[in-house]
């Protein structure tokens, strides 16, 4: 599948859940990605509606890392994890 994102919300993270590094980027629905490692994607030009760079992420290369996480049901619940 492939994710039109906004260039300049990518930012690099790291999963509070397991650690990994992890590429947050907001979806042209406004929606934010995690997605696995450092997405790179295929930049062209701004949309019509919108002036801001997207690029396409292909999620077979860079999956959402709701989808792969160890501890995705973490996410899930979205409760703050005991220490
Ligand atoms: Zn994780």
């Amino acid at each position: 599948m492939i994710l039109t994102v906004f260039t300049d919300s990518k930012r690099l993270s790291q999963c509070q859940s397991c650690g990994a590094l992890i590429t947050f980027a907001e979806l042209l629905s406004g929606k934010t990605m995690p997605f696995n490692g450092r997405a790179v994607g295929k930049e062209h030009a701004s949309l019509l509606q919108s002036p801001r760079d997207v690029e396409d992420i292909d999620t077979t290369k860079y999956p959402s890392h709701f989808a792969t996480c160890p501890q995705a049901r973490h996410h899930r619940r979205g409760r703050p994890e005991r220490r």
